[in-house]
């Protein structure tokens, strides 16, 4: 697996941040538990204590913390549909090392760090996309639930962004033309 694009002194910038996005690939382990570190810097004043990371292959929530192993477990499956959501899923899991339950205090964190509000919650695999978005070049179809603003195909762009295979927005869902 390669890594994603995003680097670290971007991590709290998504938004303007040029995407290259490919559907196979997931950041590595290694990458994860790099940015577990700079979240926990950043948003936790380093007091989260270390924690395991791994990829669960059956999983349909987008992740999960357990305790009991101190582990974070991240969504394969999910992930593979919605890769842009690898990261909001991270910190959504880290607040869970702090505060078990979605309460208002989880919330008001979630929100502050651009956490995803309800990973455990949402039946991932279910809910639809509200985007598809659609590479003109080689026609695969990218679904997403946000909203892409740079970012190419990664079947046909050579690891980096590039304008020639831009993604471009095929359909978007009533809900999302709401928000
Ligand atoms: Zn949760
Ligand atoms: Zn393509």
């Amino acid at each position: 697996m390669k890594k994603t694009t995003v680097a670290p002194d971007n991590f709290d910038l998504f938004d303007g941040v040029e995407e290259f996005i490919s559907d196979s690939e997931l950041p590595t382990i290694a990458d994860l538990q790099r940015m577990f570190d700079i979240y926990n810097r950043e948003y936790f004043d380093g007091k989260l204590p270390k924690v395991k990371i791994r990829y669960s292959k059956r999983m349909l929530v987008a992740g999960g913390y357990f305790p009991q192993k101190k582990e974070i477990r991240i969504s394969e499956k999910y992930h593979t549909f919605f890769p842009d959501e690898v990261y909001d899923t991270l910190k959504h899991e880290m607040i869970h090392i702090i505060n078990f339950r979605h309460d208002a205090a989880f919330k008001k964190m979630a929100r502050r760090i651009g956490a995803s509000l309800r990973a455990n919650d949402h039946p991932a695999l279910r809910r639809p996309p509200r985007y598809i978005y659609i590479c003109h070049h080689c026609f695969t179809e990218y679904p997403r639930h946000k909203r892409l603003r740079m970012a190419s195909c990664g079947k046909c762009s050579k690891g980096k962004f590039d304008e020639r295979f831009k993604l471009v927005l095929k359909k978007r869902s009533k809900k999302a033309a709401v928000q």
